[in-house]
């Protein structure tokens, strides 16, 4: 019997996140008919990866309201590819990522907008600052969407579940302190495509037909979740909640040839 739609809000703290740790999740979530939106609080300037460099080698300041512009339209595009049309981007400047009341207020404005079953979001102790920050907020918008709000038009509401994203994020000490172990597994060999040619979207950030990083990280992040749970690419989260059952629930493995499972599709992949 076929589910009822669910509601999934994506929430990354620069604009390309969401794409590159949910990117495949959101595209089934989508061919599954559920709605999905995804959020940026920020513009994501910091992020800029071209014009920073461009910026160090000439000294010359360029037009940073055409830098924000770009990096939006690429997370709209980068969307549009994964069958996202829902794309939520508050603007809010980068370069000092901090708790601010008014993002998160925003935030909870989207939440009581989009009423999500399910957020996914970065983990809570990423030691990139503007993610665990983009998850601090994103959970103290979550109790305050979960209450009575004064002046605005949505009822309380509290998503069933949050899943943090369980993948490596700067390479340094503070990782340590984090859980990298999923408990959820998605499988995205069937949308691996997809999100390679959503990261190639995302081109002022280092990605692009012309750069072979969106395959790469498709390969050792996606792969690796993917090989032990024998599919050739999956991602993986940690879910916030402990889920309540009746029994205990198990998923048999699926019915993938394991011997499909070291697959590379985005090796011989021409983007498009
Ligand atoms: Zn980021």
């Amino acid at each position: 019997m076929a589910r009822k739609p669910l509601s999934i809000l994506t929430i990354g703290g620069h604009p390309k996140d969401a794409i590159i740790a949910s990117g495949g999740t959101m595209a089934n979530h989508v061919a599954a008919g559920d709605r999905v939106t995804t959020l940026c609080p920020t513009h994501g300037l910091s992020h800029h990866t071209e014009a920073i460099t461009k910026y160090k080698a000439d000294r010359k300041m360029p037009d940073v309201e055409a830098l924000k512009a770009e990096l939006m339209q690429e997370l709209v595009d980068a969307a549009t590819e994964l069958g996202v049309t829902d794309v939520r981007i508050l603007g809010h400047d980068d370069s000092v990522p901090i708790v601010e009341r008014q993002i998160i207020e925003e935030i909870a404005d989207v939440i009581g907008d989009v009423l999500p079953d399910i957020i996914i979001t970065h983990a809570l102790y990423d030691s990139v600052p503007g993610h665990a920050v983009a998850t601090e907020m994103t959970l103290l918008a979550m109790e305050a969407a979960s209450g009575f709000r004064p002046g605005k038009s949505y009822p309380p509401h509290k998503p069933s579940q949050v899943f943090f994203h369980a993948q490596a994020g700067r390479t340094n000490v503070l990782e340590t302190n984090i859980s990298r172990v999923p408990t959820h597994l998605v499988d995205i060999t069937d949308s691996i495509h997809k999100k390679s040619e959503a990261m190639n979207r995302l081109k002022t950030q280092g990605y692009g037909a012309d750069s072979p990083t969106q395959r790469k990280l498709g390969e050792v992040i996606d792969g690796i979740l993917g090989i032990h749970a024998r599919v050739p690419y999956a991602e993986g989260f940690i879910a916030h909640n402990p889920s309540l059952y009746t029994t205990l629930p198990v998923v048999i493995q699926g019915d993938r040839d394991p011997a499909q499972m070291t697959n590379m599709l985005l090796d011989n992949y021409k983007p498009q």
